[in-house]
């Protein structure tokens, strides 16, 4: 049995990581405990509103590399753990006998050496499957630059996998996490990818990560702009087919001289998930989104202020504008863009139809018209005052301000 002194630390050591969550894996009990939910894991809202858990811990935080931002780095004189497979195995089965969990997100430090560690997190989720017969969510943490046999053989077990690129370019992995590289991290994310798509093929993909993989990016540790953040998440979704990209503003948890002492505000953060969204769901490109060189505006989302860029653009209307078109609108959601195109078949839409249809009209009605009228602000400069925040309040502005924004960031309606 693992010692609470023992959990506590592995569990705190867990906590920076957010590149678990929603997993879009449906894995069924087959006599044994525990099911794989459809919509995820980890403190994740499922469609049906309800909020999942899942035992989040390291294997070890004792760890052979120094990452500079990382508390559990080789140097600092900080309490290390090192957790049996069989005690995270009893933890795991414990915990979701009493209802505490639904699933369980495994990663750790590098204990030893990569291999050892691998080895552990092997051994872990296979006598999870195959000994406790557990069919629950399993995320597990890829180790960079482990034996590829084992991390193939981990995939056959688990629902997902994520080795965190954590810092967007080789020049700051090498200033800030001088033990990895950029092949290090994008090499087993590729293998695993092209073996996904060979089970895919052979109508197998159930058995080898079915929820695919995801990454974490940290936001303001080095330089690197949003647009050249954008631009890699961008490629990752379209040559490493990840399913989600994670991004974790900065917070200074160790102190060093080539980090910032601050912490990057949360604002950031929020408008890369609004721009990620418009990668994933809005057939926007990361070029459309932000210059290369260029962070994205913290007082309009990064819809509004594309569609304030691209004034020839507007207005569309909404009884004949295509799909495409519509989802560019500020405030009309995928879904919301999705009924307008069923709803306008049966009769023409008016103004005071789209607010039953989830459009938030107080961005939308600036870059629209309906049956031909226009209902928005006269000029550029009025509908900019009115959609922006002010400069000198954004960053202190509560993410979801209002009913609306608050809806629109669990659903990711823009
Ligand atoms: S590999 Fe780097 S980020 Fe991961 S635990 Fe070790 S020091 Fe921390």
């Amino acid at each position: 049995m693992i010692t609470e002194e023992k959990l506590k630390i592995l569990t705190e050591g867990a906590k920076y990581d957010v590149s678990c969550s929603s997993s879009g894996s449906s894995r069924k009990n087959k006599g044994g405990m525990g099911n794989g939910y459809v919509a995820g894991c980890c403190h994740s809202f499922t469609p049906d509103g309800r909020c999942i858990s899942l035992l989040k811990i390291l294997m070890s935080n004792h760890c052979i590399y120094s990452c500079r931002y990382c508390p559990n780095r080789a140097d600092p004189d900080i309490p290390r753990a090192v957790a049996t497979p069989e005690e995270i195995c009893e933890l795991v089965i414990d915990f979701y006998k009493r209802n505490y969990i639904e699933g369980l997100f495994l990663s750790s430090a590098v204990y030893r050496s990569p291999d050892y560690t691998m080895e552990l997190l092997l051994r872990t989720v296979k006598m999870l499957r195959t000994q406790y017969n557990f069919h629950g969510y399993i995320h597990l943490k890829g180790i960079p630059r482990a034996d590829m046999g084992m991390v193939r053989q981990a995939a056959l077990y688990v629902d997902r996998m994520s080795y965190n690129i954590e810092l967007p370019s080789e020049r700051s992995l090498k200033l800030l996490a001088p033990q990895k590289d950029k092949e290090s991290l994008l090499s087993p994310m590729r293998a695993l990818t092209q073996e996904k798509a060979e089970y895919a093929q052979e109508r197998k993909s159930s058995l080898f990560l079915p929820a695919g993989q995801t990454t974490q990016m940290i936001v303001g540790a080095s330089p690197e702009s949003d647009g050249q953040i954008l631009r890699l998440t961008q490629s990752l979704y379209r040559n490493m087919g990840l399913k989600r990209v994670y991004y974790s503003s900065y917070v200074p948890v160790v102190h060093d001289s080539v980090l910032p002492d601050k912490p990057v505000g949360q604002l950031r953060e929020h408008r890369l998930y609004q721009a990620d969204w418009l990668l994933r769901f809005y057939g926007f490109t990361a070029d459309e989104i932000a210059p290369e060189g260029e962070n994205l505006p913290m007082d309009l989302d990064p819809k509004c202020a594309w569609a304030l860029r691209n004034p020839q653009f507007f207005p569309v209307e909404i009884n004949r504008a295509p799909l495409e078109a519509l989802l560019r609108v500020p405030g009309i959601g995928a879904k919301s863009a999705y009924k307008i195109t069923e709803a306008r078949r049966f009769a023409a839409l008016g103004f005071e139809d789209l607010g039953r249809m989830r459009v938030v009209l107080k961005r939308a009605r600036h870059f629209i018209t309906c049956k031909g009228k226009y209902y928005g602000a006269k000029n550029e400069s009025a509908v900019r005052g009115l959609l922006a925040a002010p400069a000198e309040r954004a960053e202190q502005l509560s993410l979801f301000s209002d009913r609306e924004t608050a809806l629109a960031a669990l659903t990711g309606d823009l």
